[in-house]
């Protein structure tokens, strides 16, 4: 059953809360670009305050459980998070304790305060948030529904062709995980002006698997954060692939990744200097994973 909340004056919004995915595309459907999908209002509040326009109608997916819910999927091998998971749930849901990576980026976000209202999948519809290159690098998958459908999509593919993104409803975030494999590394960092409560200059992840060979088979790295648009480094990504870390030319992949990307420039720091903090953030991680294989002292893991 969908409740409705009268507005208190008459240039407020209506505000609809639907009890159902089905309720609140179906909303959607009527309302088009006259109402706007709401998790936490923590980024949207922002741009309110900004000056962007505030819809007539506003869909909140505050009530719909089935947006919370976290699930591992053992046959699929995947782990599922909803949409309307708090960034804070790294605190409570003990499905998420299991993935340190995912923490770690959920802990880099804002403040408590924030973290506490808003929601992993604001963070990605925002289109600008920290989250975004984690995502990416882990090969997510989004089960994203309009009025047409109910879609799987790639993570990657939808954000660069999908062309409705601000008529659809984000459910469910899925990432492939592995269990206890040290084939395989991944890293998130970000740098921002201030160590916490500041939008990052930028944030980089990435994912690397390799062979029992130590030969890369797969590997991910992505940009984001800040006002720069998310990016995978798709260039760079195939000249660490089929080598072993000890071959890869770093130099070379420097190069590559300064040449690949082009991040925002602002009043306070310039694309060019953007590009060589993530050029030596993802070298740095990766080549200190690459010494510690090579030294025979890796450890396995629980990684996605
Ligand atoms: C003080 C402050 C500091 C912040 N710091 C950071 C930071 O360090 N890093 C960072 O990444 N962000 C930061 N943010 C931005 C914001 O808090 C986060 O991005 C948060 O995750 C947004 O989630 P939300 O639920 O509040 O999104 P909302 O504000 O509710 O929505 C954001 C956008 O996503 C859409 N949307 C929300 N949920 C869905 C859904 N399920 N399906 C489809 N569309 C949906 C909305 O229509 C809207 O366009 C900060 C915000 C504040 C106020």
């Amino acid at each position: 059953m969908v409740n409705q909340i009268e507005p208190s004056i008459t240039s407020s919004p209506i505000i609809w809360v639907p009890s159902t995915i089905e309720e609140a595309i179906e909303l959607k459907r009527k309302f088009g670009s006259k109402a706007e999908f709401v998790s936490g209002s923590t980024l949207l509040q922002l741009q309110w305050m900004n000056g962007r326009k505030i819809p007539e109608n506003i869909i909140s997916l505050e009530q719909i459980s089935k947006l919370k819910e976290v699930q591992i999927d053992e046959d699929k091998k995947t782990l599922s998070i909803g949409a309307s998971s708090q960034l804070s749930s790294y605190k409570t849901d003990r499905l998420l304790k299991n993935f340190p990576i995912i923490c770690e980026a959920l802990k880099s976000i804002a403040a408590p305060a924030v973290r506490n209202r808003g929601t992993i999948g604001g963070n990605i519809m925002g289109g600008v948030g920290d989250l975004i290159p984690l995502f990416l690098a882990l090969k997510a998958k989004l089960l994203v529904h309009d009025e047409k459908e109910s879609e799987l999509v790639d993570f990657w593919e939808w954000l660069q062709h999908s062309q409705r993104k601000n008529q659809t409803l984000l459910s469910t975030i899925h990432l492939p995980i592995i269990k206890e494999c040290a084939n395989s590394y991944s890293f998130y960092k970000k740098i921002g002006r201030r160590e916490t409560f500041t939008a990052a200059i930028l944030t980089v992840s990435g994912s690397v698997r390799w062979d029992d060979h130590g030969v890369i088979e797969e590997a991910k790295l992505a940009l984001g954060g800040g006002d720069n648009k998310p990016f995978l480094l798709e260039n760079t990504e195939h000249k660490m692939i089929g080598k072993k870390g000890e071959e890869i030319d770093w130099k070379s992949v420097f190069e590559s990744i300064t040449s690949e990307i082009a991040p925002a420039d602002d009043a306070f720091v310039s694309g060019d200097y953007r590009k060589k903090v993530a050029a030596n953030l993802m070298i740095a991680a990766l080549q200190s994973k690459f010494t510690v294989i090579s030294n025979g002292e890796e450890e396995s893991s629980y990684e996605v």
